[in-house]
């Protein structure tokens, strides 16, 4: 099926959240992780489109930026969303500071605790580096608050099948997570994959 995205809007503070007047209540889908951890070629990689440039336009990369994905295109392009995206602001760039409550702009966790269409958090790890703190207190933090995640693996173009294997070992122990969920925006492994999880959470329109 094929999903027109449209930009909605850049928040930096809860009351800019879009509302049901926007999102018409659609389920909404959040993206985390650590700066450079290939969070906005993951989403271009997805929507195959320029929509998604955002994170790299200056004052959008510390906000919370939100998608509405429409069925169809042109004309034919439905009125309600299927799905919202919001790509949340990257954390964990300086090796300092490790927490993610130290940095994280003060509307990240009200997002997190208060966003009542929130019905996925994607958690992007990286596959080439080793387990992070900052990936585990996130995790964690969804564990505790019984909000749907599921853990992706980045980058997997750039490691070896021995050394990848040993790397979503250490990141599942460390992490304590069941399934990591394996892609490369480079080569587009696992992002159809990666869309079935998506689909699964849209409402059928
Ligand atoms: P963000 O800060 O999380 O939005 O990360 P970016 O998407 O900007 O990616 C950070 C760096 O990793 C860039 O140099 C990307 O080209 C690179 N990168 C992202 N995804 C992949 C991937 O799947 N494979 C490879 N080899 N590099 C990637």
């Amino acid at each position: 099926m094929r999903l027109s995205p449209v930009f909605l809007l850049s928040a930096t503070d809860a009351s800019h959240f879009p509302d049901r007047a926007k999102t018409f209540d659609a389920p909404e889908i959040a993206f985390l992780g650590r700066s450079n951890v290939g969070k906005s070629s993951l989403i271009n990689a997805l929507l195959g489109s320029r929509e998604a440039k955002v994170s790299s336009t200056p004052g959008r990369t510390r906000a919370i930026n939100f998608f509405a994905l429409h069925e169809g295109a042109g004309e034919k392009k439905k009125i309600r969303p299927s799905l919202i995206f919001a790509d949340l602001p990257g954390y964990g760039y300086s090796k300092i500071s490790r927490s993610i409550s130290s940095e994280w702009p003060k509307f990240i966790e009200p997002y997190l605790a208060s966003r009542e269409t929130l019905a996925l958090c994607v958690c992007l790890v990286d596959t080439n580096i080793p387990p992070q703190a900052n990936d585990t207190q996130l995790i964690t933090y969804l564990k505790q608050t019984q909000r749907p995640y599921l853990v992706v693996g980045t980058k997997s173009d750039r490691v070896s099948g021995n050394v990848l294997t040993k790397s979503i070992a250490a990141l599942k122990r460390e992490h304590e997570v069941d399934e990591i969920l394996i892609i490369s925006a480079k080569t587009d492994t696992g992002i159809k994959t990666l869309w079935a999880h998506l689909m699964a959470v849209a409402e059928p329109q």
